[in-house]
């Protein structure tokens, strides 16, 4: 093959209220709030599969997982996430690094940090050293700001398993 790496793109938001569970990176955070979505609503699982999905052309999260099928309803995002990297290396791909930045006002993602790296480097069958995991907040602004929604934005590289 003529290229040497494919890179994918993603980014996702979820809605946040009381008395919902925040999972982000396969990890639960205390949290007065939650997020609003049909699976766990973790928005960084969902912007590592639409990364995935970009970097191999194969469509997003929601054309292959779509709300309409409650096969998917509370279903956790870390099993999205297999299947997508499964789906990949049918196509014969495989992953080579993953950076993600998640935008919270709060809480503080550093203290787990470490464990949203481990999960999605298990995740994607890669090193840890491999998994950039990277969080800012928004300084009150915008609805991220409010406590509104959360947001995440992945980039990864994928390249011919042979
Ligand atoms: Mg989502």
């Amino acid at each position: 093959m003529w290229y040497a790496v494919m890179v994918g793109f993603g980014y996702d938001v979820h809605r946040l209220v009381e008395g919902e569970r925040l999972v982000i990176g396969g990890v639960m955070l205390p949290s007065l709030k939650g997020a609003v979505a049909y699976s766990d609503g973790d928005v960084l699982l969902h912007a590592l599969c639409d990364a995935l999905l970009g970097a191999a052309c194969l469509g997003d999260i929601g054309e292959h997982f779509p709300d309409s099928d409650p096969t998917y309803r509370g279903i956790s995002s870390r099993v999205l996430v297999e299947r997508v990297v499964a789906l990949l290396q049918q196509h014969g791909y495989r992953i080579v690094n993953v950076d993600a930045t998640v935008v919270l006002q709060q809480p503080r993602i550093a203290p787990y940090r470490e464990a949203m790296r481990q999960t999605i480097a298990t995740l994607c069958q890669i090193p840890v050293e491999r998994v950039s995991v990277k969080a800012t907040t928004p300084e009150h602004l915008g609805f991220v700001g409010r406590e509104e929604g959360v947001a995440a934005f992945c980039v990864c590289e994928i390249q011919p398993a042979s």
